[in-house]
């Protein structure tokens, strides 16, 4: 993208958050009042200076976010999201960081700058590229290909408080299969593979792609009989409280900052998105 471009995307936000402020600054502070502010997960990909690429995001570009969010929110956990969507009340701003795939150079500086700043983080990544050490094919087609992180960076990452969440077998686009044998083996026997290679329990699931078209309702409830305790959709929507809280929404952890703090700022645009949708597990409410 041009400056020139950048500089009118910017302009063009920035003008839209003003002309709605005063609004923004009413209705957030209804939400406060009524316990209902928005809860917001972010979800990236690579944080790399080398091969840009429509995933991946600079180190000063991530460096830049956590210190703007650390300034204006609070970073909190998984279980934490859970918990305040559970009690049906949150008054304050809070954010968790997760991360999608497992590029293997998260690890020479986002993941260390979580883990100094003990920022809560949980890493969902595809079995069969940790297990092989191929490229995601769409790295290859571009010809980046990319190394994913090794079991024994899992491991490290494990150690020093990192959440590693599983993201299916070969990151297929899960609303797409009917077959249930692929179905189970995708999200329950991949996860419980990273559970053995990593020596460690995995709670919670992140579904490729995200949209709502790639949910599954059947594998929803496969997750939720195998124990894991919370699963992530990723097309730009906040949670809310007294929402189900094994279904998180995550919203795009964009390279524009400027989008990225409209968006955790409140945006109006995203109080309904996704509000009312519901998929179908057993137990749930
Ligand atoms: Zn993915």
């Amino acid at each position: 993208m041009t400056d020139v471009v950048k500089t009118i995307r910017d302009f063009a936000i920035d003008a839209y958050r003003v002309s709605t402020g005063p609004i923004r600054q009413k209705k957030e502070a209804d939400l406060r009042r009524n316990g209902q502010v928005p809860l917001s997960v972010l979800f990236y990909h690579r944080i790399a200076d080398s091969h840009p690429n429509g995933w991946t995001m600079t180190r000063y570009q991530f460096k830049e976010q956590l210190d703007w969010m650390d300034d204006n929110s609070t970073f909190v956990s998984f279980e934490e999201i859970q918990n305040r969507i559970t009690k049906g009340h949150n008054e304050s701003k809070c954010v968790h960081i997760t991360f999608d795939d497992g590029y293997a150079e998260n690890c020479d500086f986002a993941i260390p700058l979580l883990i100094e700043r003990q920022i809560p983080c949980t890493y969902f990544v595809s079995l069969d590229f940790i297990l092989t050490g191929r490229p995601f094919p769409h790295d290859a087609a571009a010809g980046q290909p990319l190394p994913p992180n090794s079991i024994e960076q899992l491991k490290e990452m494990a150690a020093a408080g990192i959440e590693i969440g599983a993201h299916t077998r070969t990151h297929p686009d899960l609303g797409a299969i009917t077959d249930p044998d692929t179905l189970r083996d995708e999200v329950v026997t991949a996860t419980l593979e990273l559970a053995d290679l990593i020596e460690k329990p995995i709670r919670y699931f992140a579904f490729p792609f995200g949209l709502p078209e790639n949910l599954n309702a059947d594998a929803f409830d496969m997750l939720a009989d195998a124990g894991i305790q919370g699963v992530c959709s990723a097309f730009g929507a906040y949670n809310f409280p007294e929402q189900d809280p094994f279904h998180i929404r995550r919203i795009h952890g964009d390279p524009e900052i400027s989008r990225l703090k409209n968006w955790l700022s409140l945006d109006p645009r995203k109080l309904d998105l996704g509000r009312d949708m519901e998929i179908h597990r057993p137990g749930a409410s």
